[in-house]
């Protein structure tokens, strides 16, 4: 379903990695070093197959101090607006998505654990 993503400069289709950036994903050529956005295209849920996707802001957290959980930066992350309803109901109370959170629009194993009710894939939400 998804489209085939080839370098716009020199039609690499293999060697090419994407990582998180404001704009979007942001791919780059490993062989001739060009960047671009990937998101031409619309992006879908794996799980669902639905369009209705929603990014939000992830934090990302470390262990500092032992026990202690603090945010030591922030990216984002893509939520379905049915498959992770009900971290996208966190999200929206001002709360940033957690690290740990395994996101049903990308990852159709999650989403697939928790549509059965495997709570093993859920976070645990604390107030
Ligand atoms: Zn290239
Ligand atoms: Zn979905």
């Amino acid at each position: 379903m998804q489209p085939r993503i080839v370098c716009p400069e020199c039609g690499e289709a293999k060697d090419l990695t994407g990582a998180p950036s404001p704009e979007g994903i942001e791919i780059r050529c490993g062989r001739c070093d060009a960047t671009w956005l990937r998101d031409a295209a619309p992006q879908v849920c794996a799980t669902c197959g639905g369009s209705d996707l929603q990014t939000r802001p992830l934090a990302l957290t470390q262990y500092s101090r032992g026990t202690q959980l603090s945010i030591v930066g922030m990216s984002e992350i893509l939520l379905c607006r049915s498959c992770d309803h009900e971290m996208l109901e966190w999200s929206k109370a001002g709360r940033a998505v957690p690290f740990t959170y395994r996101s049903a629009a990308l990852d159709a194993a999650a989403g697939h654990e928790r549509a059965k009710g495997d709570k093993r894939g859920a976070v645990r939400i604390e107030p």
